[in-house]
């Protein structure tokens, strides 16, 4: 994922405009960055029980700690546990965790720490893409619910949908101009729209058969939007 050392800071800052940084207090409480070693520190020795400060260091050694895989996406990005994020307050954890994580800052330590840090990496890269686009956020919070979307769901599908998607790909097969390509692409960005404003209004319900329907729509139009994205491609 991190092809070149250089490459990948950049690409962790460079999502930012510059002066972003450190203008917005976060906040996120101190609670929160708390985690928890039951076995405790593997470099030390150290006690386990809360760990005072960020959570990823043992407080003694200073030694980056193995990743909490118990903790949520939710959890680890400090955000609630709820369809509706702060993307910029989500961006600003992100940023503060790479800061803390990232491999780069750890080529001058041991093998043990480095391999963490690749882990803590990948985690964090992994919990912001899910909770930053609305239908990955949506189905891991019906996933965190028990509720999962088998793939290959069409018959649960009203068949007034599913003609509308099929037209919908016929009409971007056929289209021949950049015109009928951004047009197309108007369409389906205005469904994306209106389906992410119903399904924030479905997980505030707790209505999470309503969540799964709409999100099974989501995940058909963003089929289409990566098709639009292919064909965009000049060969
Ligand atoms: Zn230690």
């Amino acid at each position: 994922m991190w092809g070149g050392r250089a490459g990948a800071l950049l690409r962790v800052w460079g999502l930012w405009p510059a002066g972003v940084l450190g203008r917005r207090p976060l906040s996120c409480n101190a609670a929160s960055l708390a985690g928890s070693n039951p076995s405790g520190c593997w470099n030390c020795g150290s006690p386990g029980g809360p760990v005072r400060g960020d959570g990823f260091f043992c407080p003694q050694c200073r030694a980056l700690q193995p990743p909490d895989l118990t903790r949520d996406y939710f959890s680890l990005m400090d955000c609630n546990r709820s369809f509706r994020v702060d993307t910029a307050k989500l961006q600003q954890r992100y940023q503060q965790l790479q800061r803390l994580v990232h491999p780069d800052f750890f080529s001058q330590r041991s093998q043990t720490e480095k391999d963490f840090s690749e882990k803590h990496s990948t985690l964090v890269n992994d919990a912001y893409k899910t909770l930053l686009a609305p239908l990955s956020r949506g189905l891991y919070l019906l996933k965190l619910r028990g509720v999962e979307i088998p793939e290959g769901t069409d018959y649960e599908m009203d068949r007034q949908f599913l003609m509308e998607i099929m037209e919908m790909n016929e009409k971007l097969a056929e289209a021949q101009s950049e015109a009928a390509m951004k047009e197309i692409e108007s369409v389906v960005r205005a469904k994306q729209k209106e389906l992410t404003d119903n399904v924030s209004r479905a997980f505030e319900r707790d209505d999470f058969e309503k969540a799964k329907e709409i999100l099974t729509k989501m995940r058909y139009f963003s089929n289409v939007e990566e098709k639009i994205k292919l064909k965009k491609i000049p060969v």
